[in-house]
């Protein structure tokens, strides 16, 4: 495989601006490694390789022609495609906007284009981001490149493998409910979401607008962090963005990287979190995990949040009550897909077929139970109840942020698991997401970083840091100074590690 593939962003970055190597090369580089294992993984959902080159191309010349350029420039990004963009198709994993062409990029492809960063692709993903194992996706399945009979988690497999196979450096991906934490966790990559607001839903697909926040992917912290710095800011475009001047997410990971940085670190374990049902062999890493702080002088302390047992219910109530709401515009008149009933029918009709030929299952159940949580009769006894919920839940994260500096989980509470074996009870999905949906309810940003693999399977287990709202900066921090130890302990970064890539996927590769 190409060596140009496996730098990581930040050193393609300093090469690209040394003049050592051209975007129109590293882009080639990650074209072709599309071409070798994407049939196998599918990552992707849309390619378009001239747009992609011409991209790199014109970053070249603005280069050669001596404008200063931002310090990603010329890097290619995969973009997962609940994120509008004008160069190729934006599905969000949906028939019903099967070749849905977006006039206007959304305000991250836009920020990320500004910066120089070459869109590769649009990645798969869950339907609508409704999912945990990228198995909703209209299009098919993503498989994880650690074993590809393995799901890579969801919504966001799409973007998590893209990286983790090396088929791109970094990736957009969004976070309602862990979207972005729980793959990168299962695919041994790094994400984050956000704090609510950080970074402009402007262009990106709703699901639930409450919940929704876009964010950044790769395979070290410091490249997360990179990629958050480009894609942070205020956007008058989305009135819920903050207005903030957010510090360097690069220069926290940077500071970090030394990890004596952890001394005094007030590091909470939620008790609530280490839910019945963790594999033993993730609970085993995440105890070494603290193990390793403690070391490095960090404090442990055991954290009580008495509501979060209920936030998978109150979220699986908010969630199909907005999505009732953004997904009522797939109307057949406005966007996509148009089923015409046999012999013309009525507009209700043709609305009707449309959406039952154009959603998927799990998306017509969540509008279901959506739009019957805030129906007249049901509204006090479900939707209010979990916006209560949801309030009691934002108090335990204050008091628990009265205390530590930063609160710790295993990401999931298992590792990947074989493709359709969930079939059928989406109950099993959801409970996969107890632990990334509090950070969603409560709009603070959480960061997700492989620590090693479990011992019954091989497969990556994450770590999931939590901070108080704006302080997203502390994430990288830590979360640097965690990697930094944990590929210490391993002699290699936990990227290196995937088997696949000394495997099956290296020998297609090629060169
Ligand atoms: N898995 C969760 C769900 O199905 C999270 C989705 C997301 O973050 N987009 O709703």
């Amino acid at each position: 495989m190409s060596e140009l593939i496996q730098l990581t962003a930040a050193e393609l970055a300093a090469k690209l601006a040394a003049g050592e190597v051209s975007s129109v090369e590293a882009t080639q580089a990650h074209l072709d490694r599309i071409a070798a294992v994407d049939g196998e993984l599918h990552a992707f959902l849309a390619t378009d390789a001239e747009g992609s080159l011409a991209a790199a191309r014109a970053i070249d010349e603005r280069r050669s022609a001596g404008e200063q350029l931002g310090e990603l420039a010329g890097v290619p990004l995969a973009i997962k495609d609940v994120l509008v963009t004008t160069d190729m198709p934006s599905t969000s994993g949906s028939k019903i906007l099967e070749g849905y062409r977006s006039p206007f990029d959304a305000t991250a492809v836009a920020k990320a284009r500004a910066a120089g960063l070459v869109n590769i692709g649009k990645t798969n993903m869950d339907e609508f981001a409704m999912g945990s194992a990228t198995e909703n996706s209209a299009y098919g399945p993503t498989h994880n490149h650690w074993d590809p009979t393995r799901v890579p988690g969801g919504s966001g497999g799409g973007s998590a493998v893209a990286v983790g196979a090396f088929e791109a450096p970094l990736a957009l991906g969004s976070d309602t409910g862990g979207s972005i934490r729980q793959p990168a966790a299962l695919t041994g990559t790094v994400g984050a979401k956000p704090t609510y607001g950080g970074v402009s839903r402007y262009g990106a697909i709703a699901l639930a607008s409450s919940l929704d926040q876009i964010g950044p992917c790769a395979r070290t912290v410091l490249d997360t962090a990179l990629l958050h710095d480009v894609v942070a800011g205020h956007d008058w475009h989305d009135s819920t963005s903050l207005d903030f001047a957010w510090p360097s997410m690069a220069a926290a990971a940077r500071s970090g990287a030394d990890p004596a940085s952890l001394r005094g670190l007030r590091v909470g374990v939620v008790k609530q979190l280490m839910i019945d049902g963790v594999q033993p062999g993730v609970k085993a890493r995440f105890d070494e995990a603290l193990a390793l702080l403690e070391a490095q002088g960090a404090e442990i302390v055991e954290i009580d949040a008495p509501h979060f047992e209920y936030a998978v219910s109150a979220y699986y109530l908010i969630l199909p009550a907005e999505a009732s709401s953004n997904l009522a515009k797939y109307d057949s008149v406005r966007f996509g897909l148009r089923v015409t009933p046999e012999g013309g029918g009525t507009v209700e009709g043709v609305m009707s077929e449309t959406r039952a030929a154009g959603f998927g299952a799990e998306v017509k159940r969540r509008i279901i139970l959506g739009t019957y949580a805030l129906s007249a009769g049901s509204y006090d006894a479900y939707y209010r109840s979990a916006q209560q919920v949801r309030t009691l839940i934002q108090r335990d994260f204050a008091a628990a942020f009265a205390q530590v500096d930063v609160i710790a989980s295993p990401t999931a509470p298992t590792t990947a698991w074989t493709l359709g074996t969930h079939g059928g009870d989406p109950m099993q999905d959801y409970l996969n997401d107890a632990t990334t949906i509090p950070a969603n309810l409560a709009g603070i940003p959480g960061l997700s970083l492989p620590i090693g693999t479990a011992s019954e399977d091989g497969l990556p287990v994450g770590l999931q840091l939590m901070a108080p709202a704006f302080e997203d900066a502390r994430l990288y921090r830590a979360g640097a100074a965690i990697e930094q130890l944990i590929a210490d302990r391993d002699a290699a970064p936990f990227w290196a590690q995937a088997p696949s890539l000394v495997g099956a996927l290296t020998g297609k590769a090629g060169a």
